[in-house]
């Protein structure tokens, strides 16, 4: 079925020049880029964003790292987008992400690993109307 999943790349990966690289993978990968923007991500933005995660100890830190520099926000369409990204982006720490995913090629520590992706169908709806109007992704 078709379907949205919303995606960051970090800063980690913007600061490197890898969002062309990373967006590559995505494309090769049968996902379509709908919505793309580059953004300094606010406090405000990361902590609201992020709000499941702060009772973490690496929410504080993560909050940082978010800000620290530009990101790229987007919205992916294809099928099973949500679980397909999940599966090209690799597990959360890249040690143990799986060969050919993005974490696996660029990501550097388990905090500072490239790219989100939501976690579920309800998830990607909340995110991506965190960043996007309806107007703004073109199918
Ligand atoms: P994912 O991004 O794979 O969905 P989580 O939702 O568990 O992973 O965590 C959100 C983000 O928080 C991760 O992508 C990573 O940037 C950061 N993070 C998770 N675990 C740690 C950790 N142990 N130390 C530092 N940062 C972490
Ligand atoms: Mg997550």
């Amino acid at each position: 079925m078709t379907e949205r999943t919303f995606s960051i790349i970090k800063p980690d990966a913007t600061k490197r020049n890898l969002t062309g690289k990373i967006n590559a993978v995505i494309e090769d990968a049968g996902l379509r880029i709908v919505a793309q923007r580059r953004i300094r991500m606010t406090e405000a933005q990361a902590k609201a964003f992020y709000e499941v995660h702060k009772e973490r100890p690496f929410y504080g830190e993560l909050v940082e790292t978010m800000t620290s520099a530009p990101v790229v926000v987007q919205v992916l369409e294809g099928d099973n987008a949500v679980a397909k990204y999940r599966e090209v982006m690799g597990a959360t720490n890249p040690e143990q992400a799986a060969a050919g995913t993005i974490r696996k090629l660029f990501a550097l520590n388990v905090g500072e690993n490239s790219v989100h992706g939501s976690d579920s169908q309800d998830n990607a709806k909340i995110e991506i109307a965190q960043f996007f109007t309806e107007d703004q992704i073109v199918g």
